[in-house]
């Protein structure tokens, strides 16, 4: 018999921010049953995944059973939804457990998601079915795979609580493991609360979490912490952002409440990977008039960062006049930072060295993208197949336009500058959470049947790696999948 997990977790954030945490307590589970756990994950953690396996462990997962010494708590956050301030959020059906130490030594919220019903809940029950729970698993696992910063799942274990949508479904607890679940709401819900005190030592509990200035920046930490603090989010997300838009991300709801100020992905509810390239794409059956579509994610996340601004202005400078300026030159490092990484990131999809110059780069990736919008061509299965190309056989490329004078125009510039397709292999992934396999595995799981997550899981957690029988999760959509909605 595995020993009960032993775990110490510190209350960090709850001692510290003690405005911005309300001890709770999670819903009982009547029947908990472990539907996917993450034991790499476990094991960085120094939680034994067999001793998570244990009835005892089932219960930690689903927060009914907490350590000794630990404060759950819901976590106050404000937020912009769709442009419209809401002043008052927070964990409406999540909780922190605490923080942990890593193997590595850093400092990990362990979090839980469907916990039950808490004071921020409003209309909500505060529960998630396993779907979405178990989705949350597979995409943000994809997105680590993809080396893309993001929260970790840890498990998903099934409630066997009914869940009340459109139909009765069954419920569960997804356990998340982040840096830190700090937002740009949580900045704006300490500003509008008026209490410097409390943004201040928001602000200092950001900095030491995310050791803001500890490498180079050291200099502007010293000189103005707050600032440090405001440009190393920038930064972050700047490079976030690229990396979505380089694989065909679509977040989907990129309100300021889910954005982190660690540069993590965070909050997996309506997004999807794009299949055929098209900049005006949307999934999320809420966000009727496009604000979150693929191309406009790096706009909206400079706005996002806009409201952190605003919200930081007061320990920007002594005299808030003053501190905009302060702010605004800050906030216009967003779009080189953006640019840098997007041109980095293609120069590697694309197989180009450091020969290549960056606008030549650029330039051939925009042409592309206007090549593969136009023709309507799969993102993930272009760049993979283009290293082929690059081998000499460029006819499985070829094959994916309707205007081959324009991709053999293009193959021809991009031909000359010599690219290295084995590097292009590391790059471009052969596996993405494709949409309908996505939906095929958390429809079977929800029906019991948890083979096909778990293939599926195979598949997008070794990405890169070509393997023999994954043929169908290296595919895009059949035609007959039909136009791809996300509900949240
Ligand atoms: P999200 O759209 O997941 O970012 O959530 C936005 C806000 O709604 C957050 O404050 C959540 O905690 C809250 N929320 C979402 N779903 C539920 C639910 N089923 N019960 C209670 N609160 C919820
Ligand atoms: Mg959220
Ligand atoms: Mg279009």
């Amino acid at each position: 018999v595995a020993p009960p997990p032993t775990v110490s977790l510190s209350d960090r954030f709850a001692r510290e921010l003690g405005e911005m945490a309300l001890p709770w307590q999670a819903e009982e589970a009547p029947e908990p049953r472990l539907l996917a756990l993450n034991e790499p994950l476990a094991t960085g953690l120094g939680l034994d995944p067999a001793a998570l396996r244990t009835p005892e462990g089932l219960r930690l997962l689903v927060g009914t059973g907490v350590p000794d010494g630990a404060t759950p708590v819901a976590q106050a956050y404000a937020g912009h939804q769709f442009g419209g301030f809401a002043p008052r959020l927070g964990d409406g059906r999540a909780l922190l457990l605490g923080e942990l130490v890593d193997a590595e030594g850093r400092l990990r919220d362990l979090h839980l998601k469907g916990s039950g019903r808490t004071p921020f809940a409003r209309g909500g029950d505060g529960l998630a079915a396993i779907g979405p729970m178990l989705r949350e698993y597979v995409i943000s696992e994809a997105m680590h795979a993809l080396g893309i910063p993001t929260t970790r799942s840890l498990a998903v274990v099934a409630t066997g609580r009914q869940v009340r949508r459109e139909t009765l479904l069954p419920g569960a607890v997804l356990a998340r493991v982040a840096s830190s679940h700090l937002r740009v709401g949580s900045f704006q819900y300490a500003r509008v609360t008026d209490d410097l005190d409390l943004l201040r030592r928001l602000a200092d509990h950001a900095i030491a979490r995310h050791r803001v200035g500890a490498g180079e920046e050291g200099a502007a930490r010293a000189e103005n912490p707050y600032l440090a603090l405001f440009e190393a989010v920038v930064s972050a997300q700047a490079s976030l952002v690229a990396s979505w838009m380089l694989v065909g991300f679509v977040h989907g709801v990129m309100n300021t409440d889910n954005m982190t100020i660690s540069g993590e992905t965070i909050d997996y509810g309506p997004c999807a990977f794009l299949d055929a390239f098209d900049p005006a794409t949307v999934y999320s059956s809420i966000d009727t008039g496009g604000r979150y579509a693929y191309g406009n994610q790096p706009l909206v996340a400079e706005w996002n960062l806009a409201r952190l601004a605003e919200a930081l202005l007061p320990l920007l400078h002594d005299d808030e006049a003053q501190a905009i300026p302060v702010a605004v030159e800050a906030l216009r490092g967003f779009r080189p930072r953006y640019e840098a990484a997007w041109t980095a990131g293609m120069r590697a999809k694309l197989g180009l060295t450091a020969a290549s110059d960056d606008d030549t780069v650029a330039s051939l990736a925009v042409d592309l993208l206007e090549l593969l919008h136009r023709d309507h061509v799969d993102l993930t299965s272009f760049f993979r197949g283009l290293a082929s190309a690059a081998r000499g056989d460029a006819e499985p490329t070829r094959l994916l336009f309707l205007d081959l004078a324009g991709i053999d125009g293009w193959l021809a510039r991009w031909r000359a500058l010599q690219p290295d397709p084995d590097g292009m292999d590391r790059v471009n992934p052969v596996y993405i959470p494709r949409n309908h396999l996505v939906e095929e595995a958390l429809d079977a799981a929800t029906g019991g049947d948890l083979g096909p997550l778990d293939r599926l899981l195979d598949a997008v957690t070794a990405p890169y790696d070509q393997r023999p029988g994954l043929e169908r999760y290296a595919a895009p959509a059949p035609q007959d999948f039909g136009v791809y909605r996300t509900f949240c």
